[in-house]
């Protein structure tokens, strides 16, 4: 087996593109399909400070691994959502690879802010994903805008992309399917733009690449992420992509390129008020994350309260 592009023996074999590569080869290729992703969908560019959300598995250190090597100015933000042991793991790996490569690295530990994602679950009678989601939306935007980032990245691959877009053609979720892209433009002055430079590489391509840059990384997937319908859909497209090789690429490519510009344009207003609280824009007086914290801090009071009399 020879790489495609320049004949040496090729070590990574990529059924979707057929192709092989060496990993020399291999290297650059998906150095330069972040870069075009990048530039084509005009994600962000040069002089842009970017806010790289890493929650230290594969996927996010990769990209903030990649975006570094390119040059673009990046900071990493890291959630420490006080899942036990994962997350402890997670903020050390994220930290070790930030001191390696001597990145800034802004980490917020959820737990000191009394809003550890299992307690907040638990006292709202939540599912800890939507919690987790809640959250995570809250500190992206708000430590972007307070800190003069003009864009979040996240390390959401080609998989994740597949996945969603299958729940959502699942359910035909028109107002989701109309903002899944991989650049969001803002809907309000307090929120920035949101993108995915990994969008067309596979999780198998990010996982050889985290690999051969021998990142070190969180292996364990999040414990409340096992058994998530997100995990079946994947598991469906990986069925199909064995199949037949690039339907992973091909669904969501030819998503974005021939149904999305047909769906009705995702509406372009943002919560209309502002959070009393926090200052952020909000649906009602206070916003879903400042809600949360209320509701966590209420029950609280409550359990000690009772557990008090
Ligand atoms: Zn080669
Ligand atoms: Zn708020």
């Amino acid at each position: 087996m020879k790489c495609t592009r320049c004949k040496a023996p090729a070590q990574v074999q990529l059924r979707a593109h057929n192709a092989n590569f060496c990993r020399d080869c291999f290297l650059f290729i998906f150095q330069r399909q972040v870069e075009r992703a990048i530039e084509k969908e005009r994600m962000f560019r040069r002089d842009e400070p970017v806010l790289v959300a890493v929650s230290g598995g594969k996927d996010s250190l990769a990209l903030w691994e990649v975006l570094h090597g390119l040059g673009y100015q990046t900071t990493g933000l890291h959630l420490s959502l006080g899942i036990g042991s994962y997350s402890d793991v997670s903020t050390e790996k994220t930290a070790a690879f930030a001191a390696a490569n001597g990145l800034p690295l802004i980490t917020v530990r959820l737990a000191e802010a009394g809003m550890a994602v299992p307690e907040v679950a638990g006292l709202t009678r939540r599912p800890a994903c939507s919690a987790c989601g809640t959250m995570k939306r809250h500190y992206f935007d708000q430590l972007a805008i307070d800190r003069g980032f003009p864009v979040v990245a996240t390390g959401h691959n080609l998989d994740d992309e597949a996945a969603r877009l299958l729940g959502n053609v699942l359910h035909w979720q028109l107002p989701y399917l109309a903002r899944q892209k991989p650049v969001l433009e803002p809907t309000h002055p307090r929120f920035v733009r949101k993108v995915k430079p990994l969008f067309r590489v596979s999780e198998y391509e990010t996982a050889i690449y985290a690999f051969l840059k021998r990142i070190d990384y969180v292996v364990d997937e999040c414990p409340n992420a096992v058994g998530a319908t997100q995990l079946v859909y994947k598991e469906m497209l990986n069925r199909l992509e064995a199949a037949s090789p690039g339907s992973k690429l091909t669904f969501v490519q030819d998503f974005l390129s021939r149904a999305q510009p047909v769906l009705p344009a995702a509406t372009g207003d943002g919560p209309p008020q502002t959070c009393a609280q926090c200052g952020m824009p909000a649906f009602g007086e206070i916003c879903g994350y400042c809600r949360l914290m209320r509701e966590t801090e209420q029950k609280r009071e409550r359990r000690a309260a009772s557990g008090a009399a």
